[in-house]
């Protein structure tokens, strides 16, 4: 029998384990995750109004219902199982954590309240239990978000939506609540480039003008009147397609809606302003021609800039990049590393089913000619007595009453710390 440990049970890590199931007969795989609950990014990043790419969750589930397939909640490895543990007693590794902390943001030293990181902020929004124990502030109208990417936009909407749009969402109520109150009038999307060095894709950026009480608002001065050249045939086009709706949205009128999304480019933050220690103002620095310098009230201010792995004691990390040391995916013998944490934070969910197929292979020829005996499991469960992992039936009985939870229309109502989870399996 092979033993392989994935640590993880995030997109990448459940995909790794479904080839490696589905490859090879007599394999046995445990999946070690830090949370009572499985599914990494998709439960704990992915927006909660956006359900249909939740769904792929349902996928992963009949993953971990394989007969050679183990989930193991609660469990943190480097901490409850050292990694040296780890390689005694299985075959092979596959390191899937992600990359699930913020970059810091440049020139933002002093801590000030009111700015927080787009890990921290859409984690608390999903209800993760460790974004969940100190919860943002929503200190008053002006939310400001740096960076032009998906999570800028995905952060910006959930702000944005009316309770009614957000009522087929697992957003909780509380949140909702805290969300509302603030009494949100702008939100300002910063890119310190121009639109045509956005990584938002059109689609994400389409969806914003759908949203019943926000208006979308762009300069045309900063818009290129041309598409700049650019060799690859399907970048042209997305970024062509991301100019003519910033046009789109270039020519809104400043209507009755509650709240106005500015997507403002070529912007850099070079200041904040506090008054007791909480945020109310940015200076931005025009970083076009115009060098039009800005003062912008904001008493909230998101990094959207992008995220980093977390350092595991014992392996080799790059600091530099915020990911695991490797070469083409293996950071030494028997340990191997898949998804963001290897590659950083790039590309979408199906992205990573290809990267963990090639991992998956490089496993199984590795281990073609095995004869050694491992323990797997076995070796390392004594050291869990204290810890009350969590199996997948355990999550079963989580994810029930998560659902029995739920208001409305709501797919669940999460539970939003570890504790209450665990009493429901107690
Ligand atoms: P991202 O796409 O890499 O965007 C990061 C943004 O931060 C860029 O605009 C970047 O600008 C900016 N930035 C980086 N360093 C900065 C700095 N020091 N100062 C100011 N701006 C800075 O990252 P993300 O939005 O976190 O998304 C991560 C991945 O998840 C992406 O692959 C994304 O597509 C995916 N995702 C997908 C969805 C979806 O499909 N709906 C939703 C969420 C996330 P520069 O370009 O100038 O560096």
């Amino acid at each position: 029998m092979i033993h392989v440990a994935i640590v993880g049970s995030g997109p990448t890590g459940c995909f790794v384990a479904e080839f490696l199931a589905k490859k090879h007969q007599t394999i046995q795989i445990d999946i070690f995750d830090r949370l009572p609950t499985p599914f990494g990014l998709v439960r704990a990043g992915v927006a909660p109004d956006h359900q249909q790419t939740k769904r792929i969750s349902q996928q992963f589930d009949r993953t971990l219902q394989r007969d050679n397939v183990r989930f193991v909640g609660n469990v943190e490895i480097g901490r409850t199982i050292s990694y040296d543990s780890l390689k005694q007693h299985y075959h092979a590794i596959v390191i899937a954590t992600g990359a699930f902390i913020d970059k810091p943001l440049p020139g933002i030293d002093d801590p000030i309240k009111g700015i927080y990181g787009s890990a921290h902020f859409a984690g608390w929004y999903n209800s993760h239990p460790e974004h969940c124990k100190q919860p943002p502030e929503l200190n008053g109208p002006e939310v400001a978000i740096i960076g032009t990417g998906n999570v800028a936009l995905d952060i910006a909407r959930v702000l944005s939506k009316t309770t009614t749009e957000l009522s087929d969402s697992d957003i909780n109520t509380d949140t909702e609540k805290a969300i509302n109150e603030a009494g949100i009038s702008d939100i300002y999307i910063i890119g310190r480039r121009g639109p045509e060095h956005a990584s938002f894709t059109n689609m994400e950026l389409t969806e914003l003008n759908k949203l019943e009480n926000c208006t979308i608002l762009t300069d045309a001065d900063r818009l290129p009147e041309q598409t700049p050249d650019i060799s690859d045939a399907g970048q042209r086009r997305a970024v062509e397609q991301n100019l003519a709706t910033l046009r789109e949205y270039s020519n809104h009128a400043q209507q009755n809606q509650k709240i106005r999304l500015h997507l403002m480019f070529n912007y850099n933050l070079s200041g904040t302003e506090n008054s007791n220690g909480k945020l109310t103002a940015l200076s931005l620095t025009d970083n076009s021609d115009s060098k039009n310098d800005l003062r912008l009230p904001a008493q909230t201010l998101i990094s959207a800039i992008g995220y980093r792995s977390e350092v595991i004691p014992g392996i080799p990390f790059n600091e530099h990049h915020g990911r695991f040391e490797h070469t083409d995916g293996l950071i030494e013998p028997g340990v191997y590393c898949a998804g963001w944490c290897k590659r950083g934070p790039q590309g979408v969910i199906p992205t990573n089913r290809s990267d963990a197929n090639s991992t998956g292979k490089r496993i199984l020829a590795d281990l073609a000619d095995t004869t050694v005996s491992k323990a797997g499991f076995s070796g390392v469960a004594d050291q869990l007595d204290q810890q009350a992992p969590v199996f997948y039936e355990d999550w079963q009985t989580i994810d029930n009453a998560e659902q029995s939870r739920a208001t409305n229309h709501r797919p669940r109502t999460k539970f939003s710390d570890t504790d209450a989870m665990i009493a429901q399996i107690l």
